[in-house]
């Protein structure tokens, strides 16, 4: 791989300092998602120093900035931009008859993340190319570390936008399916957000224990039942909230003979997504709730329970996280310590590691929540 240059006028050359693994990298890792190719580049949680910049960046950015770099590509201009949906940014996506295919209408270009999104080369480098880098960086502040910082690029944003789309009230109980990373960043935004009780669900010990942590009751799916204990702990009402940070790659289990049919289904390409988690947040939620959807969806998902969804009264809420919506906020509340997002580490290792580390966390190994490598 050769070096990245300047190609475009608003264009920045960054120096990674930090990158991470993020858990929609293994929806690319095990090939479910469409239009990777080889040689491609992996990685959207990145920082680094500014060590050039095109003429268009117009003072924004200056060589030694220390900057996070988003996901999500941003142009700043467009009318999307405008409106603060930076995912969904109208002239990112270079590759934007692809997307209008598949999604009816374009998205926003993301770093790393396949040529649906742009085929942009990821973070997962000793230089990075940042494109419309004058819109797309968050500077950091001195005083905070690159641990504390880096996941404003992604998990941190998408957690808290995934609690901020549930309009948290004082009395409400949000469920959170998935103690991923994305999952720990929603448990303590709620939590954050006033909410009056936090329930976190998944099966792997070490996540349920960082989720206790951080001030959440927790439900093994494997040795209890999710919408029994839910009920129990919300009166027979149902938590109003619901947060699916799971996405389209469900446990697969006999106990859960939809997640079984699922996988057989997207082995035959009859089906692209294996929504267990989905079907459930559903089936518990409160009537008149809000289900809040952070995890990653590829294509089509069967046996959705559009009855319950509909005669319940929910609401869906979606989206990739439109990072820089939030950026001010999250900034103020790391440097006022209510938060240090660093928690989530579990492993730091050199760069060269990355493909050993992708195996340890797709495998859950070594008790591996959230992997940061140092170029
Ligand atoms: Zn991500
Ligand atoms: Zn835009």
């Amino acid at each position: 791989m050769s070096d990245p240059e300047i190609e475009h006028e608003r264009d920045a050359i960054i120096r990674v300092t930090s990158c991470a693994i993020c858990g929609s990298d293994l929806h690319l890792f095990h090939n479910y998602i469409p239009a990777m190719m080889p040689g491609d580049i992996m990685g959207h949680e990145t920082m680094g120093e500014v060590v050039e910049v095109g003429s268009g960046v117009n003072g924004k950015l200056k060589k030694g900035d220390r900057i996070v770099v988003p996901f999500t590509i941003i142009c700043g201009e467009c009318e999307q931009c405008r409106r603060g949906n930076f995912s969904v940014c109208e002239t990112t996506n270079r590759n934007r008859h692809l997307a209008e295919k598949v999604f009816g209408h374009t998205t926003a270009g993301l770093f790393g993340y396949t040529h649906l999104t742009g085929g942009y080369p990821g973070g997962q480098a000793d230089y990075l190319r940042v494109p419309f880098a004058d819109a797309t960086h968050i500077k950091v502040p001195d005083s905070l570390t690159d641990e504390q910082a880096l996941f404003l690029s992604d998990i941190f944003p998408t957690g808290w936008q995934a609690a901020a789309q549930c309009d948290i009230e004082p009395d409400d109980t949000v469920a959170v399916w998935g103690c991923g990373p994305v999952g720990q960043m929603a448990i303590r935004s709620a939590i954050l957000l006033g909410a009056k009780q936090v329930i976190a669900i998944d099966r792997i010990p070490e996540r349920l224990a960082m989720a206790e942590a951080g001030g959440a009751i927790t439900i093994n799916f494997d040795s209890e039942s999710v919408v029994g204990r839910l009920n129990e702990l919300t009166d027979n009402k149902g938590p109003e909230k619901c947060i699916d940070c799971v996405g389209f790659e469900s446990h697969v289990s006999m106990a859960q003979p939809d997640s079984v049919l699922d996988r057989a289904k997207q082995m035959f390409m009859l089906e692209n997504d294996r929504p267990h988690a989905l079907r459930e947040i559903i089936y518990a939620c409160r009537p008149g709730g809000i289900v809040s959807i952070p995890g990653v969806y590829s294509g089509f998902s069967d046996m959705v329970p559009m009855g319950a969804l509909m005669n319940k009264g929910l609401t869906i809420r979606t989206g990739q996280t439109h990072v820089n919506r939030w950026t001010d906020e999250l900034v103020r509340r790391i440097e006022d310590g209510q938060i240090d997002p660093s928690f989530v580490i579990t492993h730091t290792v050199p760069l060269a590691q990355g493909p050993e580390m992708y195996r340890a966390f797709r495998d859950k190994q070594d008790s591996c929540v959230k992997v940061v490598l140092k170029p």
